[in-house]
């Protein structure tokens, strides 16, 4: 057989060919799912407040743990993951009565690309847990799906792609304190912002592993993506902008969800993904509305069916019926799927060139629209994709590419009836998130 002259010049230097999408992707196993999320659950409590007694029982010991983890990820064949820990006090609080120590704990694939060693992708997921009563730090809230399901689908991302050629940095976070108020999230946050990192975008995967909700009602063909419509971070500028455009519908975070949508579901049979035009389930919160603050885009990833009687409870029996968030009712077939749609989305997320800059969109109040934006220098951008879809529709309708350039006419095609967004695209078909456009002439 002959090999394409770069494969064989570069297995002859001694290089790895670089892992695919695909093939990393079928390399995730609900059996390391499931064992991630049983060790978690023995834990009995991981209760940000829980005492550090013994090895066997609380949040220290589980950090411990999963400190050992990340390590092991670093030592597979191949690895570049780089282990991390985010240690910081926590000043008191509505749910911190004193000064605690909390630890993000992680590995970060980093950037190959020498001109994108700012840009990062994130994927949190909160390993503290809690019973039904926030600050009950001695019951057990063993947190098998809530949310040592999304730490396992979180550390299984970072395990296939351990040896991913990735252009920018990829974090994989198991983060603390979410239970408490979002805690290790906004230090992390924070700490990136003030570090000059672009996230480009923040995956929060919490409770990731649930199929049978009240009712005995069977969800594991779908799975749910959060994220804002109106930016937390607007400032009066983007407002007005935003207004123009009747761009409630179209913010970075939900330009994330359509990504993840678009990119992801062709990595697992049978698993769609569902763009909730809305930032969380009602009246309640996670980690990506931290990165949101800080004017990053994010979203949540969350089961479709969320089972009451297991999240937030104390493990018992009452009345004939069972409570408590039990890794009996953790499904590793249908975190699996989740995880490999998550891994093809943010492998070629990673590899895609830049995003455009500073879509315009005219021709308002004429029969047709031009898109435009900053001319694209980098020579890794083989085409421009334009977006569309009706202004009455939740997902792109049609995608077409066109020259790089720095414009888009659209003949025929006003600009009151449909929404429009750019990506930049690359010789392998890697996209970047698509932009919507943010100004008007
Ligand atoms: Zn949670």
């Amino acid at each position: 057989m002959r090999l394409p002259l770069y494969l064989s010049l570069a297995l002859a230097l001694g290089a790895q060919v670089p892992p695919t999408a695909k093939d990393m992707a079928g390399h995730v196993e609900s059996a390391r799912l499931r064992r991630t999320v049983e060790r978690l659950a023995a834990f009995g409590t991981r209760h940000s407040l829980s005492k550090a007694s013994t090895e066997a029982r609380g949040i220290v010991a589980a950090r411990n743990w999963l400190i050992g983890e990340t390590r092991d990820l670093a030592m597979l064949p191949g690895s570049r993951l780089i282990p991390f820990e985010d240690r910081f006090i926590q000043e008191p609080g509505p749910r911190v009565p004193k000064a605690t120590e909390m630890v993000n704990v992680g590995v970060l694939l980093p950037a190959l690309d020498p001109s994108r060693v700012k840009d990062a992708l994130v994927v949190c997921a909160h390993y503290d847990s809690r019973a039904s009563d926030v600050m009950d730090a001695e019951s057990d809230a063993p947190g098998a799906v809530d949310n040592a399901s999304g730490v396992a689908l979180a550390f299984e991302m970072a395990h296939v792609m351990c040896a991913d050629r990735t252009a920018v940095n990829v974090y994989f976070v198991a983060t603390a304190g979410e239970e408490q108020g979002l805690l290790g999230a906004a230090h992390l946050a924070r700490r990136l912002k003030a570090e000059g990192v672009n996230v480009i975008a923040m995956l929060a995967a919490d409770t990731v592993g649930n199929t049978s909700g009240p009712g005995g009602a069977k969800a594991g063909g779908t799975v749910r993506i959060f994220s804002e419509g109106v930016p937390a971070a607007e400032t009066e500028a983007q407002k007005r902008a935003r207004e123009a455009l009747g761009g409630e519908n179209d913010s970075p975070s939900r330009e994330f969800a359509r990504y993840l949508k678009r990119f992801g579901e062709r990595f697992a049979d049978q698993l769609e993904m569902k763009v909730m035009l809305r930032r969380d389930r009602v009246g309640r919160g996670g980690d990506h509305l931290a990165f949101n603050r800080e004017g990053f885009p994010a979203a949540r990833v969350t089961e479709t069916q969320e089972n009451f009687d297991r999240q937030h409870q104390i493990p018992r029996v009452e009345g004939g019926r069972t409570y408590g968030d039990s890794p009996a009712f953790f499904d590793p077939g249908y975190c699996a799927k989740i995880t490999r749609e998550m891994v093809g989305a943010f492998h070629g997320l990673a590899l895609a060139p830049e995003a455009p800059r500073n879509v315009t969109l005219s021709g308002a109040a004429t029969p047709d629209a031009r898109l435009s934006w900053t001319p694209i220098t980098d020579p890794r951008v083989a085409s421009m994709v334009v977006y569309r879809r009706s202004a009455d529709a939740v997902a792109w309708q049609e995608d077409k590419a066109v020259p790089v350039g720095d414009h888009a006419d659209l003949p025929g095609v006003g600009t009151d009836n449909f929404f429009f967004a750019v990506a930049t695209r690359d010789r392998d078909g890697n996209e970047s998130m698509a932009v919507a456009p943010t100004r008007v002439p």
